[in-house]
């Protein structure tokens, strides 16, 4: 067999290609529950589940925001949860053009004999939990595997075990009809410079690649979510200018990625909003070969400021909305390279959100 070719395959095609739309993105609302109240205990909101169905309805149902979201990323608790008025959060996303999204992934665990690099949990009873979710209404999923930038890391282990493990889990989504987006997070930390970023960014989509042909994944039918090409986040120095990690970005993907897969979804990785925006915007208006779409699936950069305007009162839900929607109009902007600037303005929008050993 070359590749997938079962009863999802044409599904399959159709909704990344939906994913990737130009002018859309997806919003990566999958916090896990001890995720989420990290974010809460920043705003003073007690982590409950009442707390964390608000916040999901304030952001799906915000006025607008919709038409700048061709998916969302849900932890399982969501995925089943409904507004106050007791519609389905799957029927909103459906009604506003978004696909439900599903996190399949359980989290990392340590490489024995490595110096702290991972691998990620989850593969044992994932084609059951897919089928599942697949009834549910999710029609793609999202798996993270995590590498470091080190003097000796990421080790060829940690390349190898974790591109494989994307592999398979790609595999197992598509054969249950869900589009898998395979995310092999380098993480920001560390003082490398930008050379080694983008080195290692290559060496892992090249693994990543071979892993997927090995296990016979559609490559039509993915997404690829990566980091951006940048600094370590204890580099020092002066900033790069966006069209500089724009380039690396783009030269890192056009060496390693097939033009069969049609579209790039970044994460933010810690990067402020506004940052994660122009960013974003400067590849898209760089002149040169890209057979893809690239388009975003943040989640802090989506939700910082949205979660300070709110957090946690009544009051004030509407101007958080507004808030939100803001963002995600100028990430639709920066997926097609018109962004202009000026949403930078809310509280929270410019400030760093990287989290040293980001668990997700
Ligand atoms: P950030 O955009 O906050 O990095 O998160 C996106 C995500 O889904 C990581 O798995």
């Amino acid at each position: 067999m070359s590749c997938y070719r079962g009863k999802y395959a044409d599904e399959l095609i159709k909704n990344a290609a939906y994913i990737g739309t130009p002018g859309k993105g997806i919003l990566a609302a999958d916090e896990s529950t001890s995720t989420i109240g990290k974010r809460f205990s920043g705003i003073n909101v007690e982590n409950n589940e009442a707390n964390r169905r608000t916040l999901r309805e304030l952001l799906f149902t915000a006025p607008g925001a919709m038409q700048y979201l061709s998916g969302v990323i849900l932890f399982e608790e969501t995925l089943y949860q409904k507004t106050a008025a007791g519609k389905p959060f799957v029927d909103v996303m459906k009604e506003g053009g978004a696909l439900p999204g599903i996190k399949v992934d359980k989290g990392v665990v340590e490489l024995p004999g490595t110096n702290g690099e991972t691998t990620t949990q989850g593969l044992d009873d994932l084609g059951q939990r897919c089928a599942e979710y697949y009834k549910a209404g999710a029609r793609f999923a999202k798996w993270r595997a995590v590498l470091k930038i080190g003097a000796n890391e990421p080790s060829p282990l940690a390349i190898h075990e974790n591109a494989y493990g994307l592999a398979r889990y790609a595999m197992i989504c598509q054969e249950n009809g869900l589009v898998p987006i395979v995310e092999p997070e380098i993480l920001v930390d560390g003082p490398h410079d930008i050379d080694r970023c983008a080195h290692v960014t290559e060496r892992v989509l090249a693994a990543c690649y071979k892993a997927l042909n090995d296990h016979h994944v559609l490559l039509e039918g993915t997404l690829l979510k990566p980091n951006m090409v940048t600094p370590g986040s204890d580099a020092g120095g002066k900033k790069l200018a966006p069209e500089v990690i724009a380039e690396y970005t783009v030269r890192a993907l056009q060496r390693t990625m097939p033009a069969a897969v049609p579209a790039v979804v970044f994460l933010s990785g810690g990067q402020s909003e506004e940052e994660a925006t122009v960013n974003l915007n400067a590849m898209n208006k760089l002149k040169t070969k890209k057979p893809w779409s690239l388009t975003f699936s943040y989640g802090r950069a989506l939700q910082q400021s949205t979660l300070k305007a709110w957090a946690g009162k009544a009051d004030n839900f509407q101007k958080a909305q507004k808030v939100f929607v803001e963002r995600c109009k100028a990430n639709s902007e920066a997926t097609l390279g018109t962004y202009q600037g000026g949403a930078g303005a809310a509280e929270g929008a410019s400030e760093s959100l990287h989290v040293k050993d980001y668990k997700y």
